[in-house]
C-alpha cells in the first residue's frame, strides 16, 4: 500500500518504520522534518495524501488533527482511508469523522496504548472507532504497528475507550504511590508490600507491572530514575480529556476529576519531564493533605 504518514515524533517515528519494514510504501510529513527509518520524506500536505490507499496522523492534540485533516481532506478521494491514531478530545475525532463523511472517505480513531517502547516493537494496542467497512480497510495496517486491535464501535468510541483506560490508569497509580507512601512511613519493607499485595486484592498493572518502588517488581521507569516511559504530563493531558468528555456527556467523574487535579499539580512543581509514577516522590516527601492545597 501507499502511505502518507503525518507526524513522525517519539510514536510516529517508530510506527511509520515499521510499515516501511512491511514492504509498504511510506511517505512521511513532519512539521519539524522529523524522518523515520526507511520512509520518504515529504515537505507538503499534498504529496503526504494525493494517491495514497491510507493516511495515518499521529500527532500532538485535537486542535492540530482537525487543521491538519481539514487540509489533508482538500486533497483526499473517496479510495483512501483516513487513520488518526493521536489521543485527542472526543469532539475533536467526531469533528474529524464527520468532515470525512461528508466526503464519502472512510475514517478510523485508533488511540494507543504502549507507549513508545510497544510503537517500536510494534506491539501497540490500537482502540478503534469507526465503521465496519472503516475498520476493515484499515486492520492490515494496524496490525503491523499492534498487537492487539479492538474495534470498539462508531468514530470517536475508540478515543472513549483510551480515554477511560487512562483514567482507571491514573487513578490506581496513585493509590499505589498513596500506598507505598504510607506504608514506609509505617516502617514496612517495599519489597514485603509488594509480595502481598501484588498477590492480593489490591493488584493491579500500577503494582504488578510497573511498580513506582524502586528495586521492587519488575523493570520499571521507578528502577531508571524515573525517566520516563509514561511522561506525568502525557497521563496530566489524558484525564484532562477524561474531564472534558465527562463534561461533554454529563458523567460523574469523582476520583478523575482528583486524579487530574493531582496531575496539574505535581506537574506544575516537579513532575514535567518525569515519569507518571514519580508521584510516589511526591507522597514519600508530602505531610498529610499537602496534595489538597
Ligand atoms: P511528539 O510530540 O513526539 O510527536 C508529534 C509530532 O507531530 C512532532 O514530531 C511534531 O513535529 C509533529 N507535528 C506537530 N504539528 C504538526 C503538523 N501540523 N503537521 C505535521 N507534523 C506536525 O508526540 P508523541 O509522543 O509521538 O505522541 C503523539 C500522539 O500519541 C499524542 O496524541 C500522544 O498523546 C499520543 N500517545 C503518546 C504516547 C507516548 O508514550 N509518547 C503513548 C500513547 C499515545
Amino acid at each position: 500500500m501507499r502511505v502518507g504518514f503525518i507526524g513522525l515524533g517519539n510514536m510516529g517515528a517508530p510506527m511509520a518504520a515499521n510499515l516501511a519494514k512491511a514492504g509498504h510504501d511510506v511517505f512521511g510529513l513532519d512539521a519539524a522534518g522529523a524522518t523515520a527509518e526507511g520512509v520518504k520524506q515529504v515537505e507538503t500536505i499534498i504529496d503526504a495524501v494525493v494517491d495514497m490507499d491510507c493516511v495515518i496522523t499521529m500527532l500532538p492534540n485535537g486542535r492540530i488533527v482537525k487543521e491538519v485533516c481539514e487540509k489533508a481532506l482538500e486533497h483526499m478521494v473517496s479510495s483512501t482511508v483516513l487513520i488518526d491514531c493521536s489521543t485527542i478530545d472526543i469532539e475533536s475525532a467526531r469533528a474529524v469523522h464527520a468532515a470525512c463523511a461528508s466526503k464519502e472517505i472512510l475514517s478510523v480513531d485508533a488511540p494507543v496504548s504502549g507507549g513508545v517502547g510497544g510503537a517500536q516493537a510494534g506491539s501497540l494496542t490500537f482502540m478503534a472507532g469507526g465503521s465496519q467497512d472503516a475498520f476493515d480497510k484499515a486492520k492490515a495496517l494496524l496490525e503491523i504497528m499492534g498487537g492487539k486491535i479492538v474495534h470498539c464501535g462508531e468514530g470517536g468510541a475508540g478515543q472513549a475507550a483510551k480515554i477511560c483506560n487512562n483514567m482507571i490508569l491514573g487513578i490506581s497509580m496513585i493509590g499505589v504511590c498513596e500506598a507505598f507512601a504510607l506504608g514506609e512511613k509505617l516502617s514496612l519493607d517495599p519489597q514485603k508490600l509488594f509480595d502481598v499485595v501484588s498477590t492480593s486484592s489490591g493488584s493491579c498493572w500500577s503494582v504488578n507491572t510497573y511498580c513506582p518502588a524502586p528495586g521492587v517488581g519488575p523493570q520499571s521507569p521507578a528502577d531508571n530514575d524515573y525517566k520516563p516511559g509514561f511522561a506525568a504530563e502525557l497521563m496530566l493531558k489524558d484525564l484532562l480529556l477524561s474531564q472534558s468528555a465527562a463534561e461533554l456527556v454529563d458523567a460523574d467523574t469523582p476520583m478523575g476529576e482528583r486524579a487530574a487535579g493531582f496531575y496539574q499539580k505535581f506537574v506544575d512543581n516537579d513532575g514535567t519531564g518525569k515519569d507518571f509514577s514519580a508521584a510516589l516522590e511526591f507522597f514519600k516527601s508530602a505531610a498529610r493533605g499537602d496534595s489538597n492545597g
